[in-house]
């Protein structure tokens, strides 16, 4: 059973900040006695104007419930209200108010054998189930397949192969594999002994994403989706 959610928002410090891409930032935040969560959860981020105005959106975390720090990746979109707040004003040292760890259905319970099939940066909640499964020794029970356009557009892609993760990018062939989206030959073998089905990513990944699953002989009823969508 996931953690209750926090009834209360928090204050996090942003104590690290990078940009792994030119399209996203990492922000790696202090909170003061947070509660710990599960692999797959994530966090409202809520910004405030001086004028009162709010805006909030939900982050998945990337960090291990033992990390001190909550890990967060966000991609700036294009006149996107709080990403891009995130990505190009944010600073070392400023506090955001945080609400979580929300969500108890796209969470892996370190039990079951699973594959996530993530695209862009999708892949974050598979960052994290990742690391929690390193941590426990249960690597074996987590396979990752990630999709991008190109390598360099797809987040932690050094992690997840050392996780031993499949990765595919379909504008730009790699490791002797020609450009393109996974295909129902590469993903049904990863499918051995898996029960549940992690899909991650955009809207239009994730419709590509079930309908290959389903395809490769996954239950629909064993695969659990997360949209990174448009907020309206
Ligand atoms: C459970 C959950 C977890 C999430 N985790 C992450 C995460 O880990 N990292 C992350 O970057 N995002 C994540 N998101 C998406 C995030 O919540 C925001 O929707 C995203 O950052 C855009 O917010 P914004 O305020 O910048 O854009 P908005 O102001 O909401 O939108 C501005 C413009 O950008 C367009 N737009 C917004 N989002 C997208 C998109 N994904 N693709 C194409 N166009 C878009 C809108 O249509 C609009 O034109 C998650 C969403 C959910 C529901």
């Amino acid at each position: 059973m996931a953690p209750a959610p926090l009834a209360a928002w928090t204050d996090g410090r942003i104590i690290e900040l990078d940009h792994p891409t030119p399209r996203t930032v990492r922000l790696r935040m202090h909170v003061d006695d947070r509660p710990g969560h599960l692999p797959g959860q994530h966090y409202l981020i809520r910004l405030r104007a001086p004028d009162g105005y709010t805006a909030q959106r939900s982050y998945s975390l990337a960090s291990d419930s033992d990390d001190p720090l909550l890990e967060f990746l966000v991609e700036r979109q294009p006149e996107g209200e709080v990403s891009e707040f995130l990505a190009d004003v944010a600073e070392v040292g400023d506090v955001l108010e945080l609400r979580g760890p929300i969500g108890r259905w796209f969470v892996w319970d370190t039990r079951t054998p699973v594959l996530c099939l993530v695209g862009g940066t999708g892949v974050v909640p598979a960052v994290a189930m990742a690391r929690t499964a390193r941590r426990l020794g249960r690597a074996d029970l987590l396979r990752v397949a990630a999709m991008a356009r190109r390598r360099d557009d797809l987040p932690y892609a050094a992690e997840l192969e050392r996780h031993g993760a499949t990765l595919a990018f379909t504008r730009e062939g790699a490791d002797g594999r020609p450009a393109g989206p996974f295909t129902a030959e590469e993903v049904t073998p990863l499918l051995e002994g898996v029960e549940l089905g992690y899909v991650c990513g955009s809207a239009r990944f994730a419709a590509y994403a079930e309908e290959l699953l389903v395809a490769c002989g996954l239950d629909p009823a064993a695969i659990r989706v997360e949209r990174f969508g448009p907020t309206s």
